[in-house]
């Protein structure tokens, strides 16, 4: 019950102390979570567009929480950010990425989301370069996925970091393309060999015109930029038919395979024309 005026005290209401409490609780989970290994990667098969032919996988992290059971990252990446966690975090996905990939048929390759806050370590170029030096993954089946969010602090660091990462021969994809604070000019200062179209843009491909505009325009804008454009989200044969037709290179999405389990994959690497 929500309480107004004088004597108010609002921790006293039930609802606002059970989340507060909940959250403090999941704060001291989430710390030792890390070392006690309860984290694991699924993997989201990435395919080319023209020939439907798998081309890597996207890792996608879970929690296996011993109460609550698995979680999503929409679930706990925030609070991991906020807390310090994702310095730790982040290290164990690259290395775990990099160990899982090395063990595919070439050339598959493996997609790796980075924090903006990881993005910040001075220390990064040497993390990934620690990561493919320990699991032997060759620099090129590495790609390295951030959103616009990274560049919004655009400075001397920001460029530096990019380009190291590049000089290490791992590629870099810009993530969700269309949403937040897209500006074209990032794409003509940053160093980015990928751009992932972001599922809202997708989705409505088949209703909207507006949409399909917008997948045609970045889909051409990163063919000048010399880039390969994923559309992500594609759920229907229609979608993937319209991504196709607008010029993206590649496609992500349920019609192709959700994010599983390591142990998943050797189907799709029997099956590489899954389509
Ligand atoms: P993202 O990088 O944009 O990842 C794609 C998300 O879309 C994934 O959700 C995936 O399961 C979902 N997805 C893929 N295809 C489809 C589709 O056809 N339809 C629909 N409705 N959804 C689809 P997920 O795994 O819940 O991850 C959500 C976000 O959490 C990711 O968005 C990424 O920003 C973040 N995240 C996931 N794993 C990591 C990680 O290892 N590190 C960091 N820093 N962030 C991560
Ligand atoms: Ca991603
Ligand atoms: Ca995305
Ligand atoms: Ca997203």
């Amino acid at each position: 019950a929500k309480m107004e005026g004088r004597g108010t005290c609002r921790s006293f209401e039930p609802g606002m102390d059970a989340r507060l409490q909940e959250r403090r609780q999941l704060e001291a989970e989430l710390a030792v979570a890390v070392a006690d290994n309860q984290f694991v990667l699924h993997y989201q098969p990435l395919h080319e567009a023209m020939t439907s032919k798998l081309t890597g996988f996207e890792a996608l992290v879970r929690w296996n929480h011993p109460r609550l059971g698995l979680l999503a990252p929409s679930e706990f990446i925030h609070l991991s950010e906020e807390t310090g966690v994702i310095d730790a975090l982040g290290e164990w996905i690259l290395r775990q990425a990099c160990s899982d990939a090395a063990q595919w048929p070439l050339p598959v390759k493996v997609a790796v989301n980075l924090s903006p806050i990881q993005f910040k370590q001075q220390g990064l170029p040497l993390q990934v370069a620690a990561a493919l030096a320990a699991s032997s993954l060759m620099p090129s089946r590495l790609e390295l996925e951030i959103t616009e969010s990274v560049l919004l602090a655009h400075n001397e660091h920001t460029i530096e970091t990019l380009h190291s990462l590049r000089d290490l021969g791992v590629g870099i994809a810009m993530d969700d393309f269309g949403t937040g604070y897209s500006s074209l000019s990032y794409l003509r200062s940053f160093p980015f060999n990928r751009i992932k179209i972001d599922r809202s843009f997708v989705s409505l491909m088949c209703e909207s015109s507006e949409s399909r505009a917008i997948v045609k325009a970045v889909a051409d804008l990163g063919s000048t930029l010399g880039m390969t454009t994923t559309a992500e989200g594609v759920e229907t044969e229609d979608q993937y038919r319209l991504a196709k037709e607008n010029g993206c290179t590649d496609v992500q999405g349920w019609l192709f395979g959700r994010p599983m389990p390591a142990s998943e994959l050797a189907a799709f690497f029997e099956a590489p024309h899954a389509l």
